[in-house]
């Protein structure tokens, strides 16, 4: 089963909030808005700057660099910053997962490295799971970590690393030990330094050009026994942990929510009728959706591992991110791909991003079969 109990954000948060607009107002890099911004838009000055002003690492302890701010102090800061379409993608995935991760399972000798620099807005992490033969069914990665002197050697590929480019540190799932039964068990976390010359890093474009994600390919990498995040065959448990925060979040159902923007104002002066039939419903679907998602922050600030409810927030919000391309695309007057206006641009951009919305992170059948689990139906 699942709970998702009705969550009220507190008095203080107001004040954040505003406290939030303000900075944005004086700190964002000048530029257009663009779908998918905390994936793609970077700015090493900005993710400085939300460092500093302690947007980052909010909720980690003070002594690893953190805030100790709640999880819902947080999320008020999340969703200003994804409204703003702020470009916030390189501190990403550090803020959101790893960081966690490692105060969760890492050493403390991890944590006093990795935290503070994160917290800082100066170190990116990227999510090295897939393999191309290991997506959705993740327990069949291939690539492989054995044991060499006092440390390890690691070979083998991972793909569809986001950001992979820009970071410093990919947090690597490998095989550390032989193919049971179970294929569960063998599974190890490492930390891969990017920086070192035994790992290749591809690009893959989508069809723009646009680069974002990559293949990365490891060259007997040597893993120093210090980089294996807590114990070698505990990698299972803690990305099962890890997932619930990286499906969870607002900017599960708010990448498009320039294009909403663009879309609602568009309409209410060229098709009233579509804004009352079409886009309203677009509206009340995603503060539905928002409900459920700040319910989750909740169950994290207790300590809880909503694993069950991440994927029923990633579900609904990726379809719906989808559903604002598709009515955008049959209200919009012209032909995607002409570049002449915003609305036309984000809708072209929605259209070339809208097939990685109900893939990353899970795609939308395995949530489902998550979900009928929970559900105890399947
Ligand atoms: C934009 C984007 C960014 C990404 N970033 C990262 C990243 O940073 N790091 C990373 O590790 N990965 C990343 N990924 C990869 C992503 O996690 C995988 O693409 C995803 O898990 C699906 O795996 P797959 O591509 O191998 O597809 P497959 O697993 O081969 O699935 C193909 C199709 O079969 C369906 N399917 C598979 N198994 C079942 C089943 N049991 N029941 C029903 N249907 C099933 C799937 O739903 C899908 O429709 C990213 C992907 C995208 C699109």
């Amino acid at each position: 089963m699942f709970t998702f109990e009705p969550a009220r954000l507190p008095e203080s948060t107001r004040k954040l909030r505003q406290e939030v607009r303000e900075f944005l107002k004086s700190e964002q890099p000048p530029g257009k808005a663009q779908v998918d911004a905390w994936l793609g838009a970077f700015s090493p000055d900005f993710s400085r700057k939300l460092g500093k002003q302690g947007y980052i690492g909010m909720t980690w302890p003070r002594r690893y660099g953190g805030h100790e701010r709640s999880e819902l102090e947080r999320y008020v800061v999340l969703e200003e910053l994804l409204a703003a379409a702020a470009p916030v993608s390189l501190h990403w995935v550090a803020d959101r997962q790893m960081g966690p991760l490692i105060l969760r399972y890492g050493t403390e000798e991890q944590k006093q490295r990795y935290l503070p620099k994160m917290a800082q807005g100066e170190s990116y992490w990227a999510i090295g799971m897939s393999e191309p033969g290991a997506g959705s069914d993740l327990a069949a990665i291939t690539a492989k970590l054995v044991p060499d002197g006092p440390g390890y050697r690691l070979s083998g590929q991972k793909i569809w690393t986001s950001g992979a480019h820009r970071s410093h540190y990919m947090m690597t799932l490998v095989r550390s030990g032989e193919t049971s039964s179970d294929r569960h068990q063998g599974l190890t976390n490492v930390i891969v330094d990017l920086a070192d010359p035994a790992v290749a890093i591809r690009p893959i474009r989508i069809l723009n050009g646009e680069h974002h994600f990559n293949e990365v390919f490891f060259h007997d990498v040597s893993i120093p026994p210090e980089s294996v995040l807590g114990v070698v065959g505990d990698g299972w448990t803690q990305v099962t942990e890890e997932l619930a925060h990286e499906r969870s979040g607002p900017e599960r159902f708010l990448s498009t929510l320039p294009l909403l923007r663009s879309l609602s104002t568009y309409a209410r002066s060229h098709d009233h009728v579509a804004f009352v039939r079409e886009i309203m419903p677009l509206i009340s679907e995603l503060v539905t959706i928002r409900e459920l998602s700040l319910a989750i922050a909740v169950i994290l600030s207790q300590g809880g591992h909503p694993v069950v409810e991440a994927a029923v927030v990633k579900d609904m919000g990726t379809k719906l991110e989808r559903k604002i391309t598709e009515v955008a695309e049959r209200i919009l007057p012209q032909v995607p791909g002409c570049d002449q206006d915003d609305f036309t641009r984000l809708v072209t951009d929605s259209l070339l991003h809208g097939p990685g919305f109900t893939i990353r992170g899970g795609t939308n059948e395995i949530l489902q079969g998550i979900i009928a689990r929970g559900l105890g139906t399947r």
